[in-house]
């Protein structure tokens, strides 16, 4: 189980770094997001002795039973919140995670400044946009996403990027495409979109964060 998990991990960051040397123009940098959601607690320690230090959940709850001992054992852990927020979590939210992918709302971006002012904790932030404009999903509207960004560099909350979960049945590349070009638009310097199934992709367009679960630690049951 560990050494698939270190040969799984040590393949992707391969793939990674074979992909940002076919790019034309890769980020800086490319981050491994870890998603560890379903996974036990043992599973993800696999994934520390590895030397994987970056992991995303995407559930609150669920983070809040796994993480805070691992963060306390290692304290160069680095949590990400990739799915969506709750008001009523924020306060939990903010106190646990390093940075939350998921901003995609005016009232969000209120809640999460009233908990920096009132206990200090300030994650990091990137919005989630809804680039194919699903019903179903979570992220603000293409055509939203100028008064959001407005609203939260108003607040001066430490906005760093945007973030992107393409339509399963579409191609992914357009969607990509559009991340870097809102992003490049609004002067954000984080692009975190990509996940197992097309990680290469996404850094080919300038991804600075890819997320990975089923590829990492195998198909989630
Ligand atoms: C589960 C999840 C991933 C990882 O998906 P895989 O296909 O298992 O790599 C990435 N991003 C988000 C937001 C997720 O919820």
């Amino acid at each position: 189980m560990t050494n698939n998990l270190a040969n799984n991990l040590a393949d992707i960051l391969a793939r990674i770094a074979a992909a940002r040397k076919a790019a034309i123009n890769p980020a800086p940098a490319t981050h491994l997001v870890a998603v560890s959601k379903t996974v036990s607690e043992e599973g993800i320690r696999a994934a520390l002795a590895a030397g994987q230090r970056l992991f995303g959940e995407n559930r609150v709850q669920e983070a809040q039973a796994k993480f805070p001992q691992l963060k306390a054992d290692y304290p160069d852990l680095e949590l990400h919140l990739i799915g969506p927020l709750q008001t009523n979590k924020v306060k939990e939210a903010a106190a646990l995670f390093d940075c939350i992918q998921s901003l995609d709302r005016i009232r969000l971006a209120d809640a999460l400044a009233a908990e920096r002012d009132r206990s200090g904790h300030a994650p990091r932030l990137f919005i989630q946009v809804n680039t194919g404009e699903e019903p179903q999903k979570a992220g603000v509207l293409p055509s939203d996403l100028d008064a959001l960004v407005a609203h939260a560099r108003a607040l001066k909350l430490p906005l760093e990027g945007l973030m992107c979960i393409p339509p399963a049945a579409d191609d992914a590349a357009p969607h990509f495409a559009f991340l870097l070009k809102l992003a490049r638009a609004h002067g954000l310097d984080h692009l975190s979109m990509g996940m197992s199934g097309d990680f290469e992709l996404a850094v080919k367009f300038g991804a600075t964060h890819v997320r990975i679960g089923s590829a990492l630690f195998g198909v989630r049951a």
